[in-house]
C-alpha cells in the first residue's frame, strides 16, 4: 500500500502554563501542508517488522515512528500483523514539522484501511498520542486548534488558497531545551491566537498571516535568533503577508497570495539553504 504523510507547519504557538507534571500547557493552531513523505507499506517479511528509507541516521526498527505506529495500532485495534515501512523522506527530520508523526499517523490509517478494522479517525488518533503528541493532529489534517500537550483538537477551516515557503536553516534545535528557557510568566510576545481562528473562520489569509507568532523565537540564542529572524525578512521582502517558526524550530516559514512570489523567495533562499520548500495548505483526512 502506497501512503502520502503530510508534514504540518504551527500558525500560532502559544504556551499557557506549566503543568505539575512538568509539561506544558499549549495553544497551537496548526496546519498540514503538501510538503510529504512517501510510504509504501508490505507485509513483514521477517518475524518483526521493520523501516527502512533513504536517510541512514533513522531508527530501522522498533524505535522508527512508524513501526511505534503499527504496535500500537494492533494492541488497540487487537488486529493486523507485522508490516515493512520503506519511508522516502522528503521532510527534514527534526525540524518542526512533525515528519516523524506524519509517518506515525500515515502508517495508522494505512492498517486501519488494511485490517478494515473500521475505527474512526477520532479513536486513531487516539491510538495516534500513545506514539507521539503531534500525531493527533497528523492523523486528523487539515486544520486545528491543539491544545493540552497537542492532542485536545478542535477542527478549524484550513488556510485559503495560497503558496506556503518552507526554509530549515541547518542547525537543529533542543526541544526540551526550548522548554527549560521559557518563563511563562514572562512571555511578552504572544500570536493572537483568537484572531488566526477568526481570520481562518472568515478565510482572510491576510488576517491570518498578520496574527502568526511562536513564542518559540523569543527564547532562542541570539545566533539561531538572528538567522530566524533573516529567514522570515527574506520571506517577508518577497512578498509573504506574514512568516514565522514552526513547531520547535527551526523551520520558517512563509504564507504568499501569489504564486510567482513565492518561486521568487524559494530561488532567493535557495541561494543560502538547501532544504527550502514550496507547498500548498493541505486538506483534512477523511
Ligand atoms: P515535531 O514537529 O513533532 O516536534 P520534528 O519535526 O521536530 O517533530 P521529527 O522529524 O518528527 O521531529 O523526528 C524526531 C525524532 O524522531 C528524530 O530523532 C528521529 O530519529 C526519530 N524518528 C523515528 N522515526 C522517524 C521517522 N519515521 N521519521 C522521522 N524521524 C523519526
Amino acid at each position: 500500500m502506497e501512503l502520502s504523510a503530510n508534514a504540518k507547519i504551527n500558525l500560532t504557538l502559544d504556551i499557557l502554563r506549566r503543568r505539575e507534571d512538568g509539561y506544558h500547557d499549549l495553544q497551537m493552531v496548526m496546519q498540514s501542508v503538501t510538503l510529504a513523505d512517501a510510504l509504501t507499506l508490505t507485509p513483514a517479511q521477517g518475524e518483526e517488522g521493520c523501516a527502512a528509507s533513504n536517510l541512514h541516521f533513522l531508527p530501522t526498527g522498533g524505535k522508527n515512528l512508524t513501526q511505534m505506529a503499527a504496535a500500537a495500532f494492533r494492541a488497540a485495534a487487537g488486529a493486523g500483523g507485522e508490516v515493512d515501512v520503506s519511508i522516502q523522506k522528503h521532510i527534514p527530520v527534526c525540524a518542526g514539522l512533525a515528519g516523524g508523526s506524519a509517518d506515525a499517523a500515515a502508517v495508522l490509517r494505512a492498517m486501519n484501511a488494511l485490517t478494515g478494522a473500521g475505527l474512526s479517525l477520532a479513536r486513531l488518533a487516539e491510538i495516534g498520542a500513545r506514539v507521539g503528541s503531534d500525531v493527533p493532529f497528523c492523523v486528523l489534517g487539515g486544520a486545528a486548534l491543539a491544545e493540552g500537550r497537542g492532542e485536545r483538537l478542535t477542527p478549524l477551516p484550513g488556510l485559503p488558497l495560497c503558496h506556503i515557503v518552507i526554509c530549515k536553516p541547518p542547525f537543529s534545535v533542543s526541544t526540551p531545551q526550548l522548554f527549560s528557557r521559557v518563563n511563562v510568566r514572562k512571555i511578552v510576545r504572544r500570536p493572537d491566537t483568537a484572531g488566526v481562528i477568526a481570520a481562518l473562520n472568515a478565510g482572510d489569509l491576510t488576517g491570518v498571516a498578520r496574527r502568526m507568532y511562536n513564542v518559540f523565537e523569543d527564547v532562542l540564542d541570539r545566533r539561531r535568533y538572528g538567522e530566524i529572524a533573516s529567514i522570515k525578512a527574506a520571506l517577508i521582502d518577497c512578498g509573504a503577508l506574514g512568516a514565522s517558526m514552526s513547531g520547535s524550530g527551526p523551520s520558517v516559514f512563509g504564507l504568499f497570495p501569489r504564486l510567482e512570489d513565492a518561486q521568487a523567495a524559494q530561488e532567493r533562499l535557495l541561494g543560502s539553504y538547501r532544504d527550502v520548500f514550496l507547498c500548498a495548505p493541505a486538506e483534512k483526512n477523511v
